[in-house]
């Protein structure tokens, strides 16, 4: 009778077997291995002391198939995995690419504002001048007018 679904320690088969520490080896899941979710009985403290070093496989050896098709699986997904870490070195070189732009826009901005206060200015002195210069035009027009009728009409008052 096979039970490949139980998740449990308990209630299969066999007893559960007990560490040499004295305390009952819970099933666990070998992902570093060939056979990654390979279940086994290993002691909560595995690998840290000789003590703890209950180690006994739950699950049954796989067929050698098994592993070709891990590995195959394994090879995808260090495909996935490196291709992600291309895209994320394209999005960190695509955002400071964005930052060069914006900082780029943004004194383009000031500059061009800079630019237009300086024309702005430069307009109303033009035209401040140019408001002197016709009302000085028209005092010379009339200086002229008057010296003009006291030279060719000196006597016509008298
Ligand atoms: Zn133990």
């Amino acid at each position: 009778m096979q039970r490949s679904s139980s998740i449990s320690s308990s209630s299969v088969d066999a007893p559960t077997p007990r560490c040499h520490c004295g305390v009952t080896s819970p099933i666990r899941t070998a992902w570093r291995s060939d056979y990654p979710g390979r279940r086994f009985y290993g002691c909560s403290g595995y690998g840290t002391s000789r003590k703890f070093s209950f180690f006994q496989w739950y699950d049954p050896e796989p067929p050698a198939r098994y592993f070709d098709v891990i590995r195959r699986l394994l090879e995808t997904n260090e495909c996935i995995r490196s291709g992600n870490t291309e895209l994320k070195k394209t999005r960190q070189e695509l955002l400071n690419e964005l930052r060069r732009l914006q900082q780029s826009v943004h004194e383009t901005r000031a500059e061009l504002e800079a630019a237009v206060a300086a024309s702005t200015a430069m307009e109303d002195n033009m035209l401040a001048s140019v408001a002197t210069t016709r009302r000085r035009g028209v005092v010379i027009i009339v200086l002229i007018s008057v010296i003009v009728l006291l030279v060719f009409f000196p006597n016509r008052s008298r």
